[in-house]
């Protein structure tokens, strides 16, 4: 009786009134091109209106109201990444070295010397993606020689992109690799006497690499937490609100998906994260499936403080072993197995029948077709009928393949990939004439597309790059990639990055825009996005990104209301240190 009581007195009282009021900005609704308003009214985790800072302050201010002033500067919905491997790279950024946003070799390899000066006995220095050698002044990658003299007595891992990994000579002596280590579909390169030479190549796989890398230690339950709650504030710096988990290679459900869940439940998950599962055993990925039908369901969320903080979605990025093309541009396109027909199309029929949202890794428009092939054989007799599903990545789709996306009722999430990976993709098969993925055609078409980064094992996470290639379709190290005439309007490109995404978890109608009813996930910027140029978007960071309608970041001039963080654990962190992204 009590409680209703207050429950009805709060709904006479203060229901109208907001806890946080963003005013004094030009805050852009994301509702229509050009649609700026002044302040934003929200409460309990949702926006309650937005207009000039007079009208909302005299409707939407009581005193126990929060106010921040934005002093002019620009607010927009918080960013999602539709593709990112967030809840993995939890597990593991305490423990990495990023080269993300190093400007020269020099400075790297300082970098990897110092982080390895202070690793202990046992530990791995490792730098897992992120970066490029076109990024490098120097333009040049680091050879395996100067990577031994910089660190001879500690182990060091190193990968590149998604075909190259370094391994020191300590690190080869730790992992006993020798003439005979074998991992099938790659290469452990020797030298003439017969000597591991440090250099690992994907092939038609990366299993050299990956395996590696599963061999170079691993966090404590308690560090992982610890490693996760870092890396989602790492994100949260950038703008990041939102991200649909991609799942990924031995990312095991529901053992590895822990650390997330853990602070969901603690209410410290400052990122709404939406997670599809992988199937990890070649050739049982339909028990996979089968068993996960059993213990979960789409939609169920974990986070004890908000709606959608931590929920299962579906199925993928990769439903079955033999239905991965691996994206490897320093080799030729892998051709898929004559049996992916028949791996896919159980799963598909299972994830149909149990309504299973699920999405799929597809790199090249060889692939689709196959794939579409399946989808809509199963269609005929199974119809899809408004589940959500799509493909990721989708770099090569024909148009006659993107016409039957849409009959199905399906979305792509793409990625830029290419800013990291269209010098050598260029080398391979010449410069595309067309964009690509032909990002322009798929919204003509009317195809749902989120925008994210697959970061972080190839790009980075931070989505002012991966705005800068919508805006400019040039790489990471300023070559042209697509013609000029293909790049999107800035409207276009951050509506990708917020309502585009949001579609990828189906909550287009819940989050991307500042509307009345959404969810109270903004972002205040350090520079005006709308105005910029695509060059100093490139370096654009938030000074304050709210989630829920609660302040989860805050830096500049509003530093004071950041939340405080445990420091990065164990001790030796390359985050404590250096941080990620190197700003
Ligand atoms: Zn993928």
């Amino acid at each position: 009786m009590w409680l209703l009581l207050v429950a009805v007195a709060l709904s006479t009282s203060a229901q109208q009134k907001a806890d946080l009021i963003i005013y004094n900005g030009k805050i852009a609704t994301m509702a229509k091109p050009g649609e700026f308003k002044q302040a934003i009214a929200m409460q309990n985790g949702l926006i309650l209106a937005t207009g000039s800072t007079q009208s909302i302050f005299k409707s939407y201010k009581s005193k126990a109201t929060k106010l921040v002033d934005a002093a002019g500067k620009t607010v927009i919905p918080g960013l999602n990444d539709s593709h990112m491997h967030a809840i993995r790279e939890g597990l593991n950024f305490n423990m990495e070295l990023r080269w993300d946003g190093v400007k020269t070799l020099k400075r790297a390899m300082e970098m990897l010397k110092e982080q390895a000066a202070r690793t202990p006995e046992g530990a791995w220095v490792k730098v897992v993606g992120g970066w490029n050698e076109f990024q490098f002044e120097e333009k040049r990658q680091p050879t395996i020689d100067e990577i031994n003299a910089a660190v001879p007595d500690k182990p060091v891992f190193i990968t590149y992109l998604y075909g190259k990994a370094f391994v020191n000579k300590k690190g080869i002596e730790v992992l006993g690799y020798d003439k005979n280590t074998d991992y099938p579909g790659s290469l452990v390169e020797l030298d003439k006497d017969g000597k591991p030479t440090g250099l690992l190549y994907a092939k038609e796989t990366p299993m050299a690499i990956y395996r590696t890398l599963a061999l170079t230690g691993k966090l404590t339950p308690e560090e992982r937490i610890n490693s996760s709650e870092h890396f989602y504030r790492e994100i949260n710096s950038f703008g990041i609100t939102s991200v649909v988990d991609a799942a990924g290679g031995s990312q095991n459900y529901d053992a590895d998906y822990q650390a997330s869940l853990a602070l969901a439940k603690a209410g410290k998950l400052t990122v709404r994260t939406s997670y599809y599962l992988f199937a990890q055993q070649k050739g049982k990925e339909f028990a996979d499936y089968e068993k996960w039908i059993g213990q979960t369901y789409p939609n169920k969320n974990d986070h004890i403080l908000m709606a959608n903080g931590y929920a299962m979605e579906g199925a993928g990025e990769n439903l079955i072993a033999t239905g991965a093309d691996f994206e490897n541009f320093l080799e030729p396109r892998i051709v898929l197995s004559p049996d992916m027909e028949a791996d896919l199309e159980p799963v598909i029929r299972l994830l149909v029948k149990n309504r299973w949202p699920f999405r799929l890794h597809a790199t090249y428009g060889e692939s689709i077709d196959r794939m579409l092939n399946v989808f809509e054989k199963v269609n005929k007799d199974m119809p899809f009928n408004g589940l959500r599903w799509f493909f990721d990545h989708a770099e090569t789709i024909t148009d006659a393949e993107l016409v039957r996306v849409k009959a199905l009722g399906g979305g792509i999430a793409v990625q830029f990939r290419m800013y990291y990976q269209g010098e050598l993709y260029t080398k391979m098969y010449g410069q595309p004439k067309t964009q690509l993925p032909p990002i322009k055609k798929m919204l003509a078409m009317g195809i749902p597309v989120g925008m994210g980064t697959d970061a972080p094992r190839i790009s980075t996470y931070n989505p002012w790059m991966a705005l800068h290639w919508l805006l400019t379709g040039k790489t990471i190290g300023g070559m042209q990639f697509w013609p000029k005439d293909q790049v999107l309007d800035k409207f276009t490109a951050l509506q990708l990055y917020t309502s585009g995404s949001a579609w990828c978890s189906g909550e287009q109608d819940l989050k991307g825009k500042l509307i009345k009813g959404m969810y109270a996930d903004m972002v205040i910027l350090s520079d005006d996005y709308f105005t910029a140029t695509p060059e100093k978007i490139k370096q654009t960071t938030s000074l304050m990104t709210v989630v829920n309608g609660k302040i989860v970041y805050a830096a500049g001039k509003y530093a004071s209301q950041c939340p405080p963080i445990a420091e990065p654990i164990p001790s030796w962190s390359p985050v404590k240190y250096f941080g990620g992204y190197q700003k």
